[in-house]
């Protein structure tokens, strides 16, 4: 049934429709035959149209779909290459970090320090992991989180360092290459008596073996050793020349003695490590004092003063620790007895249970330590 209305309706439909065609010619079917090829044109037109419509429909459909297909495609590459919204990740692992800071922020990304831990492959201060990883795309301007090495495990477990801010780093750390620095940890083992606080005899203090931790007992001396050794080692890794006053506890030297060994190298800072002690068991948090103006430290208060601002500034931001402020001393032997820039650090209050048990704490020691650094490569860059 179908198939006999469909064929016919090709041929015959159109003679019946076609007005011209039956006015022109004579009405039966042998009229066709007459036609001219306009004509003939026209005629045949009228019964192909509606496959003909079909096949052009379907083409402009598929058109469209390869135009909205190729814009999207289009689109998509500009987003990816447009160089101010989205940048590749670069591989910063076993990087050292100063290195690896550089190379992130040169490809436009924020590097944090998110933890330290021990490695068994990887040198002290080389990035171990970073999140997200190379060859990612990511916006411009995000954050790229870097697992820092702090050297092999020496016994007990190890815990991260959480939300250690670095992103005020001086990337000047070059020039901080082939300076002297002289680190001094606080006392020592013993009473060593009084001591002349300045050049002209004037007054004369006590020198003793520093404070105590208020609940572990931990003296302050040992922390200071502890803390210097690690120091140096970042220091070293920046290619910082470092002395230091002591290297273990049993060393017998006074303040007198300390500001001369800085002295004796021409040191182009001398930095002495210490922890405070209040009656006040609340008072907590770091400080650091640099020399008053006088006679003695005329030559290099400024210098010592920039010194203070700077290490002050990197020991809080990298430890989240209270920021007691800078504070000028005359009363130490180890500033007026000293001809080149000096501070003095107290990194914490042994008097205070919080502070007592973070000083105890590695993790918390390296991130003095990170801090440290930083504030003392920042200052000898400008050197
Ligand atoms: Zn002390």
């Amino acid at each position: 049934m179908k198939e006999e209305d469909a064929t016919p309706e090709g041929e015959e439909k159109p003679k019946l429709s076609n007005g011209e065609l039956s006015s022109g010619g004579s009405g039966d079917s042998s009229g066709f035959f007459s036609l001219s090829a306009d004509e003939l044109e026209s005629y045949r037109l009228a019964g192909v149209i509606s496959a003909s419509r079909k096949k052009r429909s379907l083409k402009a459909i598929l058109k469209v779909v390869a135009a909205i297909g190729l814009i999207c495609a289009l689109a998509f590459a500009v987003y990816l290459l447009w160089p101010s919204s989205v940048v590749r990740v670069p591989n910063l692992l076993g990087k050292n970090l100063s290195e690896a800071i550089e190379i992130a922020r040169k490809a436009s990304l924020e590097p944090q320090v998110s933890g330290w831990e021990y490695s068994q492959k990887q040198k002290k201060g080389e990035v171990i992991s970073q999140k997200p990883p190379s060859g990612k795309s990511v916006r411009k301007g995000s954050r790229l989180k870097l697992t820092v090495s702090k050297g092999l495990k020496p016994l007990a477990g190890s815990e991260d360092v959480q939300g250690l801010d670095i992103s005020a780093e001086s990337t000047a750390l070059q020039t901080a290459k082939g300076k002297t620095v002289c680190i001094d940890p606080g006392h020592g083992e013993g009473i060593l008596g009084e001591e002349w606080i300045d050049p002209e005899l004037r007054r004369m203090v006590f020198a003793d073996e520093g404070a105590r931790g208020i609940s572990t007992g931990n003296p302050e001396y040992s922390i200071a050793l502890d803390l210097s050794g690690k120091l140096l080692s970042l220091l070293d890794e920046e290619g910082v020349k470092v002395v230091l006053t002591r290297n273990s506890n049993d060393v017998k030297l006074n303040n007198i003695d300390r500001a001369e060994i800085a002295n004796s190298v021409s040191a182009n800072l001398s930095v002495h490590i210490h922890c405070s002690y209040s009656s006040d068991s609340r008072k907590n948090g770091i400080t650091t004092y640099y020399p008053k103006r006088n006679e003695w430290t005329e030559s290099f208060y400024e210098k010592s003063k920039l010194a203070a601002l700077y290490i002050q500034s990197e020991l809080v931001k990298s430890c989240k620790a209270t920021d007691n402020g800078v504070f000028q001393r005359d009363d130490l032997a180890c500033f007026n007895w000293s001809k080149v820039p000096t501070v003095q650090v107290e990194v914490g209050y042994l008097s205070n249970r919080g502070d007592d048990a973070s000083l105890a704490d590695d993790d918390f020691r390296w991130s003095l330590a990170w801090g440290l650094r930083s504030g003392i490569t920042k200052f000898l860059s400008e050197q």
